[in-house]
């Protein structure tokens, strides 16, 4: 790289990758049901497939922002690592069904050959990245990891997950010493794994901005509604921002503001997880809430400015989902600028865009404040 590329840069990303996570195949069929009825000539590969992340891995080697970013070699997590968030009997089930050739672990759920390995890349990856940060070897670190990790439950695969990758970097920092740690998930689909493993817990705030997509079956039991607060010592720890069709850009920032940041700043954690979906973009297959990459970038530097408060700048990005293969990488470049707090755009302005619907998005979002400030106790007058 030439000398003027690297020019006044001050800081940097250290992302975690590992190529061996591009061997998960869920394979194909009518979207992600991995069915053939016979009368369609061509099958689609499944929505969380090798593709959407090469994008995202180039953007970061050879987009603008490269500059910026410094490239980890990530690694496998071994099985006793797993077992600070997820049950042995369910890694026992995991591991047969891998020793078996893979199977369908529940809708849109595959194990495949190649997958329990690169499942477990995922997690390793994620806690090399949080080890990182905790270590003092940087203060911004981005797992860039699949399969995605934010449905997976202590007992319980779900949504394309299998190993709660979050969870576990979140669980590391708690046995690390961090006091308290706040999770903000913005993937369009309610982080239910991570907040089902904290639920009990008042040291793990766990925050979600989703669709209102409610419960899927068995195995996404949860509804991701305001009323899922949380339980015994953990009850008003777990923040659920159920958000309309069409949300956009400001209505996301106007919950980011009106929601996250107070609960945040009451909280105050020690350390900041953000766990990024780049499926809540305007042109994603799974998605509805139509966010482009001005709002993506913006709620980068939002999560920035908390870190910069809250844990002297220290925070960790995890990877879940985007479907879109061209416009998640181009999103996720966004949410890096942001992070970085860069002045200008490094790359040019959307040209799609969906309609908002602002209006509406402000009047929900008042509306679980009310909520929120009536129900739980740490938000009373927040
Ligand atoms: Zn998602």
């Amino acid at each position: 790289m030439a000398p003027s590329a690297t020019a006044g840069i001050t800081e940097r990303v250290d992302v975690f990758w590992h190529e061996g996570m591009l061997n998960h195949d869920a394979g194909k069929g009518v979207f992600d049901t991995g069915v053939d009825p016979g009368f369609l000539e061509v099958l689609e590969q499944h929505p969380e497939n090798a593709e959407r992340v090469k994008n995202m891995v180039s953007i970061l080697k050879r987009g603008p922002i490269s500059p910026y970013i410094s490239w980890h070699l990530g690694r496998p997590a071994q099985v006793p690592e797993l077992l600070s968030f997820h049950t042995q009997e369910y890694i026992n089930e995991l591991v047969e069904a891998d020793r078996v050739g893979g199977k369908k672990i529940c809708d849109g759920t595959f194990l495949n050959p190649g997958s329990w390995d690169a499942a477990l890349l995922a997690a390793g990856t994620t806690l090399s990245a949080m080890k990182h940060i905790l270590d003092g070897h940087g203060k911004l670190a981005y797992a860039l990891v699949r399969p995605p990790g934010h449905h997976a439950q202590p007992t319980q695969a779900d949504g394309y997950c299998f190993l709660n990758n979050a969870g576990l970097a979140v669980q590391l920092a708690m046995d690390s010493g961090c006091r308290k740690v706040v999770v903000i998930d913005i993937d369009v689909h309610y982080g239910n794994g991570t907040a089902e493993g904290f639920y009990r817990t008042d040291k793990v705030l766990t925050i979600s901005l989703h669709m209102n997509h409610g419960s899927w079956g068995p195995s996404h039991p949860q509804n991701g509604s305001v009323d899922e607060l949380g339980e015994g010592d953990g009850f008003g720890y777990n923040l659920n921002i159920p958000l309309p069709n069409g949300t956009g850009d400001d209505g996301y920032e106007c919950a980011m503001n009106e929601l996250v940041v107070p609960a945040v700043n009451k909280f105050l954690p020690d350390m900041i997880v953000l766990v990024v979906g780049l499926d809540s973009s305007s042109l994603d297959p799974n998605g509805r809430l139509c966010l482009t990459r001005v709002g993506y970038r913006n709620i980068g530097h939002i999560a920035r400015s908390l870190a910069d408060v809250h844990s002297i700048g220290r925070l960790l990005i995890v990877q879940e989902g985007g479907y879109q293969i061209t416009y998640s990488a181009l999103c996720l470049h966004a949410v890096l600028e942001g992070v970085l707090s860069l002045p200008e755009p490094l790359l040019l302005e959307d040209v799609v865009s969906y309609p908002e619907d602002k209006a509406l998005a402000v009047k929900v979002v008042e509306s679980i404040k009310k909520y929120h400030t009536e129900k739980v106790p740490f938000l009373k007058d927040a």
